[in-house]
């Protein structure tokens, strides 16, 4: 249960899986990354260490974004179907989550009778959540913030939607989740240790926030959508 993302000018794939590698202490029963460029998202699951996943990546692939995953399982058992990142049927949503969605049942029946899930998890009813609720606004930011709003329990969620290579998409509550602040990239993380070595400069989400990460620009937002001003604090290099 750790979470890496990564938006910039350099391919993302390294940042990723070393990052996860640092995150490891946290749990790995599976693992997996997705990352976006313009043959659109490339996904690759494994049940297993993070070492099982860097032997499984495509290295010929380069996306200068990108989301990856630690599972500890909590709704599901430990598989590739089970694995982080989840999609939407439409393909168009990639997720990870770390957490428990404690309403996920409810969300199911009352919203998402008529989707086929591919998983177990409580963690796939949030990113066909998010696609139903795209289908009604047409509008990521809107859906995203809506869905956020719907579920309870814990969260810490990274997002891509493929056809927007310049936004990650992501929320917390009750979890753990940092953003790093570089020049020309943002990185998102669990915990700092695991993007140390991209930047020392890191933004706090508080619980119920949501964070549209750019290249450039990171924005902070309530539910409600109020801006929410943060500063910087600098991270202690010498772990
Ligand atoms: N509840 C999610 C799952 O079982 C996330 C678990 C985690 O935090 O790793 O897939």
């Amino acid at each position: 249960c750790g979470i890496v993302g990564y938006i910039g000018q350099n391919d993302s794939k390294n940042i990723l899986l070393n990052g996860l590698e640092k995150l490891e202490y946290r749990g790995y029963d599976s693992a997996g990354i997705a990352v976006l460029n313009d043959d659109g998202i490339n996904l690759t699951k494994v049940k297993g260490r993070i070492a099982t996943l860097k032997e499984s990546v495509d290295n010929s692939i380069q996306a200068t974004m990108g989301i990856g995953h630690t599972r500890w399982a909590t709704h599901g058992v430990p598989s590739i179907a089970n694995a982080h990142p989840h999609q939407s049927t439409s393909g168009k949503f990639t997720i990870v989550h770390n957490g428990v969605i404690e309403n996920y049942q409810d969300l199911k029946r009352e919203y998402l009778s008529d989707v086929v899930f591919v998983s177990e998890t409580d963690t796939e009813v949030i990113v066909q959540l998010i696609n139903k609720l795209y289908e009604k606004y047409q509008d990521t930011a809107k859906a995203f913030r809506e869905a956020m709003s719907l579920i309870k329990g814990s969260y810490a969620i990274g997002m891509i939607d493929a056809d927007d290579a310049e936004t990650l998409y992501v929320a917390k509550n009750k979890s753990p989740l940092l953003i790093g602040l570089g020049d020309g990239f943002n990185v998102i993380a669990s915990d700092a240790m695991a993007t140390l070595k991209e930047t020392d400069q890191y933004l706090e989400i508080s619980d119920k926030e949501i964070v549209f990460v750019k290249r450039n620009n990171v924005e902070i937002q309530k539910l409600d959508g109020t801006v929410v001003e943060r500063k910087p604090y600098t991270a202690q290099i010498d772990v």
